[in-house]
C-alpha cells in the first residue's frame, strides 16, 4: 500500500489525515479492514464483545427496554454499525430469544463495508440479515441501533492552531518515505492553541441517523472510547499486534483510530432532530444494566481457570483503569421526556 500512497501523493500533493485514514482502513484492495479479521489474540486488538458474552447480552436487554420505551413499533429494524465478527449481535439475539414479541418484530440490518467481516457475520448469524454499505439504504422503518467501536474508525481531520494561524496535518513524502507535514489553512483560527480534531464523516452519519430517528422513530446507543467535552489534543493512534506503532509505519496493516468527541457527536444527532441523552461511562452503564448479578449467576456454573477468566473478562469491561472509564455510552432517543433506562431523561 505504501507504493500506492506515494504515487497518489506524487500526483496530487500531500493528503489530509482524513483521506489517509479512509484509504488505510477502507481502500477496496489495500484497506486494513477489507481483507482481514483484526480481532482477538492473533489479531491487532480486542473489543468488549470479544472479551465477554455479557456485553452483547446486556445490550440485548437494553434494546428490548428501549423498544418498549418507544412504544414497541412492529416491524422495526435492529441495526448494528460495524459489527466486526458479529459476536455482539449473536449474544444480543440469544439473550433476547425468549422475548417473543421483540424477536417477531425485528429484522437485522448490518452496516459493514468489509467483505471479509461480512462473511464472518454471515457464518455466525445466518442468512436472514441484510447488509448495507451506508445507512442511506436502510428501509424507512423505526429502528433500534447499536454502534460499538464504530465511530472511532471513521476518518478525522487534524487542524493545528498555533500563534493565531491554522495548519492542516497532512501525509506527504520526504526522502522516499511517508512523512507527517502541515499545510497552512486560511480562515479564522480557533481560540485554543493545539491540535483540533474533527470527523466530518462521523458528523454526517450521526446527523443522518438523528434525522431518521426523528422522522421514523427509534433509539440507539453509541459505545466508544473518547471524551465528553470537545478539546485539544492529538488522539490518532495506530495498533498492530496489540502494540502501538506510528500511524505512518504500517499503512493498511495497522488499525487506525481516534478518540470520539462525544460532545460533537451529540450535537450532530441533535442537529438531525433526535434527542441525545446524557452520556454514561461504560462502567456505569453496564453496572446499571446488572453486569455484577449476571457475572455472579453465570460464573457459578464454572470452576477453576475458566471461572477466573470469565470473571476477569467481565471486570475488564467495567474496571476504572480498564474499559469502564475511558469508554462512554451515548443514548439517542426520538423525543424529549422519553425514559430510556439507564439514561437520565432530558
Ligand atoms: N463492533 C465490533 C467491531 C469494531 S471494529 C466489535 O465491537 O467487535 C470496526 C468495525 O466497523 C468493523 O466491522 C469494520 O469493518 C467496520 N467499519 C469501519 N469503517 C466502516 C465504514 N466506513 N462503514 C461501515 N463499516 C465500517
Amino acid at each position: 500500500m505504501i507504493e500506492f500512497l506515494k504515487e497518489l501523493i506524487a500526483a496530487e500533493g500531500p493528503m489530509p489525515i482524513d483521506r489517509y485514514m479512509a484509504l488505510c482502513l477502507g481502500h477496496p484492495n489495500y484497506g486494513y479492514y477489507m481483507s482481514r479479521d483484526p480481532f482477538g489474540a492473533s489479531g491487532d486488538f480486542t473489543t468488549a464483545p470479544e472479551i465477554s458474552q455479557i456485553f452483547g447480552e446486556l445490550i440485548g436487554i437494553w434494546s428490548v427496554a428501549a423498544w418498549e420505551a418507544i412504544g414497541k413499533p412492529s416491524p422495526f429494524i435492529l441495526v448494528e454499525f460495524g459489527p466486526g465478527r458479529g459476536t455482539l449481535m449473536a449474544d444480543l439475539l440469544r439473550a433476547t430469544s425468549r422475548m417473543a414479541e421483540f424477536q417477531a418484530a425485528l429484522k437485522v440490518h448490518l452496516i459493514e463495508t468489509s467483505p471479509t467481516l461480512r462473511k464472518l457475520q454471515r457464518e455466525k448469524l445466518g442468512e436472514n440479515i441484510e447488509w448495507h454499505e451506508t445507512l442511506e439504504t436502510l428501509p424507512q422503518e423505526p429502528m433500534i441501533f447499536v454502534a460499538n467501536e464504530f465511530f472511532d474508525a471513521l476518518p478525522i481531520r487534524q487542524i493545528l492552531n498555533h500563534a493565531g494561524q491554522c495548519f492542516e496535518r497532512c501525509v506527504g513524502v520526504e526522502n522516499d518515505a511517508l512523512a507527517s507535514q502541515v499545510r497552512p489553512l486560511h480562515g479564522r483560527p480557533f481560540e485554543a492553541d493545539g491540535m483540533h480534531e474533527f470527523s466530518p464523516v462521523s458528523q454526517a452519519v450521526a446527523q443522518l441517523l438523528g434525522a431518521r430517528i426523528s422522522a421514523l422513530g427509534g433509539a440507539g446507543i453509541v459505545i466508544d472510547y473518547g471524551y465528553l467535552k470537545s478539546g485539544v489534543g492529538d488522539t490518532l493512534q495506530a495498533l498492530r499486534g496489540h502494540k502501538s506503532c506510528g500511524i505512518l509505519e504500517y499503512p493498511g496493516a495497522s488499525d487506525l483510530t481516534a478518540h470520539v468527541d462525544f460532545e460533537a457527536l451529540a450535537a450532530a444527532f441533535i442537529s438531525g432532530g433526535a434527542v441525545a441523552l446524557p452520556p454514561l461511562t461504560q462502567g456505569a452503564f453496564l453496572s446499571d444494566m446488572g453486569i455484577e448479578q449476571r457475572l455472579t449467576t453465570l460464573s457459578a456454573k464454572l470452576h477453576g481457570k475458566p471461572r477466573e477468566d470469565f470473571v476477569a473478562g467481565g471486570k475488564r469491561l467495567v474496571g476504572k483503569d480498564e474499559m469502564g472509564q475511558l469508554f462512554k455510552v451515548l443514548g439517542v432517543a426520538q423525543a424529549q421526556r422519553q425514559a430510556i433506562y439507564p439514561f437520565e431523561t432530558t
